[in-house]
C-alpha cells in the first residue's frame, strides 16, 4: 500500500522494472481500493505497466463497492471495471475474495504461467466488515473507532466465521 491513494501501482510497477537492471526476479504484489479506481494516477501506471509488459506486477482490487464518501457507485461509478483493466492490456481475474481456495489456486495458477507478456489484474469481489455484523457494509467503520467492547465482539464473530 501506500499513502496517497492511487499512488501504489506506479510504486509497484517501479519495482518491477527495476529487476530489468538488477537481473534479480520476483512478483510485486499491490492491493487497491475500489475507489482507487477513481484515480488518475492508477490508470497511468496501468497503461505504462502493459506497455513495458510488466509480468511480474500482480494488482489485486478490493471490490467490496465501498470508499471513504460511501458506495463507490454513488461517488463516480467503475463499471466495468474488469473490461477496463483488459482494454489497459492486463490479464484480469475476477474472483471471490472471501474464497480462500480460489484466491490461491488464482494466484497459484498466475505465478505458474511463464509465458504471459502483461500484468495481472485480481479483482477481489469483497464484502467490507465481512464477518462482523455491525461492520458489514456499514461504510462509518471506514474510519470507525473501535472500543475494547467493540474489538471484542467483533473478534468473537471472526473467530466463529467458517472459511
Ligand atoms: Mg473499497
Amino acid at each position: 500500500s501506500s499513502g496517497s491513494i492511487g499512488h501504489a501501482l506506479s510504486g509497484g510497477l517501479g519495482m518491477c522494472l527495476a529487476q530489468r537492471f538488477t537481473g534479480e526476479v520476483y512478483d510485486v504484489f499491490v492491493m487497491l481500493g475500489d475507489g482507487e479506481m477513481q484515480e488518475g494516477q492508477v490508470w497511468e501506471a496501468a497503461m505504462s505497466a502493459a506497455h513495458h509488459k510488466a509480468r511480474h506486477l500482480i494488482a489485486i482490487v478490493d471490490r467490496n463497492g465501498f470508499q471513504l464518501d460511501g458506495e463507490v457507485d454513488d461517488v463516480i461509478g467503475i463499471e466495468p471495471l474488469d473490461e477496463k483493466w483488459r482494454a489497459f492490456g492486463w490479464e484480469v481475474h475476477v474472483i471471490d475474495g472471501h474464497n480462500i481456495a480460489e484466491v490461491t489456486e488464482t494466484l497459484r495458477r498466475v505465478k505458474a504461467d511463464e509465458t504471459r507478456d502483461k500484468p495481472v489484474c485480481i479483482i477481489a469481489k469483497t464484502v467490507k466488515g465481512k464477518g462482523v455484523s455491525y461492520m458489514e457494509t456499514e461504510p462509518g467503520w471506514h474510519l470507525g473507532y473501535l472500543d475494547p467492547e467493540d474489538a471484542k465482539r467483533a473478534i468473537a464473530e471472526i473467530e466463529a466465521m467458517e472459511i
